[in-house]
C-alpha cells in the first residue's frame, strides 16, 4: 500500500523535531503535527524560559553583593511585565527558528493536533478547523508530557508551571507545593525576584533521587537565603479570600498567599491519542511502553522522550530521536543509547548538579564504597557577604577505584558537572582525579584535589 507518509510524527518537541528534520533530510517523506508551540516543552514552558528567569532572579543576589567589591548601587527595582515580554520575544524567535529547520529538512509541519484512527492513519484537526486524514507507513509518537493538575478543593484556580511563564504579576505571596525539580527551581526564581515564597513538600525530604547528603545540605541553603521550606505538608484544600486564597496545610496550619503552584510531577500525553486502540501498550502511569529501540506493541509505531516517561529530559529526548532516525535508516542490528552516566542539574539556587549514582545507589552494588567529600565558602561570597556555601561529593567503587557518581550542590556546579559527565562516560577512576591539575582558582578544582576519605 501507498502511504501519504514515509514517517509521521506526533509533536513537535525536543524528540519529534529532531527524529523528523534527520529522517527528512535523509530524504524520507516526513510530517509532524504540533497543537501548542514548535519546540514544545523545553522551549516553550520548560528549560529555555525558565532558564532565563533563573538568570533574573540571580541579579537580586548579585546586587546585593556589589557593596562588598566596591559598588555603589542605588535602590534597584524590578519588572515582571518587561521580564515576561522579552522572555516571549526570545520564545518566539526560537519558535521560528525551529519552523525554519524543519522545513529547510524538507518535513511538512501540520499546526493542529493528531490522533491515530487506525494502524497506519491519523486524523489531524488543524488550527483552523479543518479535518484531514493521512496515512503513514511509521508513525512516532513524541507528544511529551503535561503538569498533572492537584484535585484538592479549592485548586481549580492553582497555577501549574505552564501558567507561571505567562503570569500578568508576580505574586507578591507564594506557595509552591511539590519537592522535586519544578518546584525548587521556581521556589527559588520567585524567592530571588523578591516574592515571599513558602515551599511545602509532603515528604521528609526535597529531591527525591538526589544524594542524601546533598538533599539535606540544599535544604538547609534554600532555607538559609530565605525560602520558608515546610517538610511533612500537605495542603488539605484552598479557600479564597479577599485579598488572595488561603492555603489549609497539614499539622492545622493555614497560610494566606497570593497564588499557589502546583509541582506535583508531570503526567504522559496519551490521553485521546487512540493508542491502544491500535494495539499500543501503555503501562500504569499512562507512559507509552517501548523496548530499547523506542519500538511499541506495534511493529512499526515508536516513541521517545517524555511520553516513554522514563528519563524526562531535554537532551535524553534528543539523543533518543537520533538513535531511532539511525535506526530507520540504517540496515543491521539497531542501536541503542546507553542511559548511564545522563547528567542533571536542578536550577534552584544554590544549583545542583549530578552525574552517576548516589552514595546510597553505590552502596547498593559495589561491595565497598569510598566517600570523599568537601564544603565551602565559595570565594566570591567572602567580599560579597553572602553566607552561601557549595557541597561537593564523589563516590568511588574501592575494588575497581572507578569514580561512580560526582554530585555539586553550589553555583556553576551545572556547569562544571557536564566535564565530569565526559570522564565517568571513560571509566575515570579516583587516581585519575587526582593526578589531574587542578584550574585555579575555580570551585571545579575541589574535585581534583580531594584526597581525605570521608571516615565510614
Ligand atoms: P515535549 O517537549 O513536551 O514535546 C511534545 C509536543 O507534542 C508538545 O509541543 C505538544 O504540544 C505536542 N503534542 C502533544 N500531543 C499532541 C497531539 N495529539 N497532536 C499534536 N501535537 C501534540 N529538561 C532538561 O533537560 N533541563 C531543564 O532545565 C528542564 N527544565 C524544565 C522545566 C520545566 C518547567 C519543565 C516542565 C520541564 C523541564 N525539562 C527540563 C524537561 C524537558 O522540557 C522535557 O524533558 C522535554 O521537553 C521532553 O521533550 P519531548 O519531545 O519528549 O516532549
Ligand atoms: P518531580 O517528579 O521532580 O517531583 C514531583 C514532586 O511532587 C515530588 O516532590 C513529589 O513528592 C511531589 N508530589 C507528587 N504528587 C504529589 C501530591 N499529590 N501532592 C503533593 N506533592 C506531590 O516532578 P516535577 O513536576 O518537579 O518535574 C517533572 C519532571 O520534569 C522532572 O522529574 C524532570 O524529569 C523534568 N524537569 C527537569 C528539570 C531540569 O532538568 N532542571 C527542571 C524541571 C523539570 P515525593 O518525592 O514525596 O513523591
Amino acid at each position: 500500500m501507498a502511504y501519504d507518509y514515509d514517517l509521521f510524527t506526533i509533536g513537535a518537541g525536543s524528540g519529534g523535531v529532531r527524529a523528523s528534520r534527520l529522517l527528512a533530510a535523509q530524504g524520507l517523506r516526513v510530517a509532524v503535527a504540533e497543537e501548542r508551540f514548535l519546540g514544545g516543552t523545553c522551549v516553550n514552558v520548560g528549560c529555555v524560559p525558565k532558564k532565563l528567569f533563573v538568570y533574573a532572579s540571580k541579579v537580586s543576589e548579585e546586587l546585593a553583593q556589589a557593596a562588598g567589591f566596591g559598588w555603589t548601587v542605588g535602590e534597584g527595582s524590578f519588572d515582571w511585565a518587561t521580564l515576561v515580554r522579552n522572555k516571549d520575544a526570545e520564545i518566539a524567535r526560537l519558535n521560528q527558528v525551529y519552523g525554519r529547520v524543519l522545513h529547510a529538512s524538507g518535513c511538512e509541519v501540520l499546526r493542529g493536533r493528531a490522533r491515530l484512527v487506525g494502524p497506519h492513519e491519523l486524523e489531524v484537526t488543524l488550527a483552523d478547523g479543518e479535518v484531514r486524514r493521512v496515512t503513514a507507513a511509521k508513525i512516532l509518537v513524541a507528544t511529551g508530557g503535561t503538569p498533572r493538575r492537584p484535585t484538592e478543593r479549592g485548586t481549580e484556580r492553582a497555577w501549574i508551571s505552564d501558567d507561571v511563564f505567562y503570569a500578568e504579576r508576580r505574586p507578591e505571596r507564594l506557595l509552591v507545593v511539590g519537592g522535586g525539580y519544578i518546584a525548587l527551581e521556581m521556589a527559588c526564581v520567585f524567592h530571588g525576584l523578591g516574592s515571599q515564597v513558602t515551599l511545602a513538600a509532603r515528604g521528609a525530604h526535597l529531591l527525591r533521587g538526589f544524594d542524601d547528603d546533598v538533599r539535606a545540605f540544599v535544604l538547609e541553603e534554600v532555607r538559609k537565603r530565605g525560602v520558608d521550606v515546610r517538610l511533612n505538608t500537605k495542603v488539605e484544600c484552598i479557600e479564597p479570600t479577599d485579598g488572595g486564597q488561603v492555603a489549609m496545610l497539614s499539622h492545622e496550619e493555614s497560610l494566606e498567599v497570593d497564588e499557589v503552584l502546583y509541582a506535583i510531577g508531570r503526567d504522559p500525553n496519551t490521553r485521546g491519542l487512540g493508542l491502544e486502540e491500535v494495539g499500543v501498550q501503555l503501562n500504569e502511569r499512562g507512559a507509552v511502553v517501548v523496548d530499547a529501540h523506542y519500538k511499541t506493541t506495534v511493529d512499526h509505531i515508536f516513541a521517545l522522550g517524555d511520553v516513554t516517561d522514563r528519563l524526562n529530559l531535554t537532551p535524553v529526548a534528543i539523543e533518543e530521536a537520533i538513535v531511532l532516525a539511525r535506526n530507520l535508516t540504517t540496515d543491521g542490528p539497531p542501536g541503542a543509547l546507553d542511559y548511564d552516566h545522563v547528567p542533571t542539574a536542578v536550577f534552584s539556587q544554590p544549583p545542583v548538579a549530578c552525574v552517576g549514582l548516589t552514595e546510597a545507589q553505590a552502596r547498593e552494588r559495589a561491595d565497598e564504597v569510598h566517600v570523599y567529600t568537601s564544603e565551602f565558602r565559595p570565594m566570591k561570597n567572602t567580599l560579597g557577604g553572602s553566607a552561601g556555601r557549595t557541597f561537593m561529593k564523589i563516590v568511588v567503587d574501592a575494588a575497581s577505584d572507578r569514580v561512580l557518581g560526582v554530585h555539586i550542590a553550589g553555583d556553576d556546579g551545572p556547569e562544571i558537572i557536564q566535564g565530569f559527565a565526559v570522564a565517568l562516560k571513560c571509566g575515570a577512576t579516583k587516581a585519575q582525579l587526582d593526578a589531574t591539575v587542578g584550574l585555579h582558582p575555580t570551585a571545579a578544582e575541589e574535585l581534583v584535589t580531594m584526597r581525605e576519605r570521608r571516615p565510614d
